[in-house]
């Protein structure tokens, strides 16, 4: 274990120099106090959990102090926002702090948000509120337990500098850990302004830093862009088979890491609904939870475009078609392992559409189906579930089907039971569990904040006492609009 001031720095991206990004010192909230800070991810920096109570440890994540050895810095990048090119994005109000080099000899890349303006914060004030800090500390976190690849989050800081949105608010800042920041949207920049050079140094950094594999491949760059459309495959298949939306796929918001990333006005599914827009100025649905899959799609070309002077058009072409079919043996694989099924037949994904499709009519709380129907053998759980449905002759077709199916794999209620509940999570990140966590917070209350994080830290757990986290959400809670301004 080590302690706060005894972080290793190796600051790869900072030492590309003033083409990649600009340095800019941190601007401190005012009267700092922790939140809430995560002890797995304190453990990625070998920090003892204690670490979090000192001092130092919210003075350190609040701009009022800084290591010795980090080397602040705002990155530049561009990126495709709702289908348009925006020429210039990059860290209007985050800086990467420095790259940790752990025990265990990993990179973690400390990214302060909210951390003020930088020369990428055109008209913004460089700053995030606690609202919007405390929703990504739990998403980061949450969608980890669940096993979906996703940026990590260390702390929250809260302050009493006040911000102004649709009302003043309190200004807060986030730290984020991932191996990497690098977007899509980073290749674009040099793509566009053609600093051709630049975009080979870019290209260069992020296969040895991250693809080094890759490098030992006949051809490093078609072997890097395969991984990245199998990687986003694989994420995108979490989110749809956990009911995951997003809200704002642009191109600067995707991680060429594959993780998920800038969680903003993001929701898991309460009732399932293939056609839920979770961001409220997303007119058009452009970022609905089912076209996620081809907007993700979409955002793999943009970034092909950006690749076209390492790879030849056509392998760019072959290797996007890829990701279709690599997403749906992922979310296949993912739906069967929901529903307990442990063998592939090919009427499998007939049976997951119907099943939806039944869902969506009725409507049927996403969640909760499915870890009833492990709870208990079949026929007893699809008599309890049968209720929420409306289509009951529809219901009892499918509830046929799956039970003859699932009698044919012969496994004991006990063994399909285990299955199934380390795949259904007992608890997810409804948004109006996170709200009332806000609402508490705002008020200086950071203990349901705390306890919301302890609880889906262990989703797929049984938690005596935490039933509540478990329930249906209230009609408010369904209906909640959540601000996009962050
Ligand atoms: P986002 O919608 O959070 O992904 O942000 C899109 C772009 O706007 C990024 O370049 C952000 O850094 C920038 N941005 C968002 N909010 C602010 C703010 N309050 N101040 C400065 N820049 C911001
Ligand atoms: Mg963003």
């Amino acid at each position: 274990m080590k302690s706060l001031t005894d972080l290793t720095f190796d600051n790869r991206f900072a030492r590309l120099g003033d083409a990649f990004s600009t340095e800019v010192l941190p601007e401190p909230i005012a009267e700092p106090r922790l939140v809430i800070a995560s002890t797995s991810a304190l453990a990625l920096l070998d920090l003892d959990p204690a670490e979090a109570e000192e001092p130092e440890f919210a003075e350190l994540f609040s701009g009022h102090k800084l290591w010795e050895n980090a080397e602040p810095r705002a990155m530049v990048y561009s990126g495709h926002q709702f289908g348009s090119y925006n020429p210039r994005l990059g860290d209007g109000r985050g800086l990467l702090l420095g790259e940790v080099l752990n025990n265990a000899g990993e990179h973690w890349d400390l990214h302060l948000k909210g951390a003020g303006q930088t020369p990428y914060s055109r008209m913004g004030d460089g700053r995030a509120v606690l609202r919007s800090s405390i929703r990504e500390f739990l998403a980061s976190e949450a969608l980890h337990a669940l096993g979906i690849p996703s940026n990590r989050a260390l702390c929250v800081t809260a302050s009493s500098t006040p911000v102004w949105r649709e009302k003043q608010e309190r200004a807060a800042m986030l730290l984020r850990l991932a191996p990497s920041h690098v977007r899509f949207g980073h290749f674009e920049y040099f793509y566009y302004t053609k600093q051709t050079e630049q975009l080979k140094q870019l290209g260069e950094h992020v296969l040895s830093c991250h693809f080094p594999h890759c490098l030992q491949q006949p051809e490093p760059y078609p072997a890097f862009f395969r991984e990245v459309v199998e990687r986003n495959a694989e994420l995108i298949a979490y989110w749809q088979a956990y009911g995951f939306c997003h809200g704002v796929m642009n191109t600067d918001n995707m991680s060429i890491l594959g993780i998920t990333f800038d969680y903003g006005p993001y929701a898991f599914l309460d009732d399932f609904d293939a056609n839920h827009i979770c961001n409220h100025s997303d007119d058009s649905g452009r970022y609905s939870f089912s076209n996620q899959v081809p907007v993700a799609h979409w955002n793999l070309c943009a970034l092909a475009q950006a690749l076209t002077p390492f790879i030849s058009v056509e392998v760019l072409r072959e290797t996007l078609n890829l990701f279709l079919p690599l997403y749906q043996a992922h979310y296949l694989d993912l739906m069967r392992r929901r529903l307990g099924l442990s063998q592939a037949d090919e009427n499998d994904m007939a049976l997951v559409e119907r099943l939806l499709q039944l869902m969506q009519d009725s409507p049927v709380d996403y969640t909760r189906f499915f870890r009833e129907l492990g709870d208990s053998a079949p026929s007893v759980a699809l008599k309890r579930l049968r209720e929420d449905f409306i289509d009951l002759s529809g219901f009892d077709a499918w509830s046929a089907d799956y039970q003859a199916r699932s009698a044919a794999e012969g496994a004991s209620q006990a063994e399909r039971q285990s299955r199934m509940h380390a795949v259904n999570p007992r608890y997810i990140l409804r948004n109006y569990l996170a709200q009332l966590a806000i609402d508490a917070a705002e008020q200086g209350d950071y203990s349901e904040v705390r306890r919301l994080h302890a609880v889906l830290s262990k989703p797929f757990e049984e938690q005596p006492g935490m039933e509540r986290y478990a329930e249906r959400p209230p009609e408010w809670g369904k209906r909640l609009e959540i601000s996009c301004s962050s």
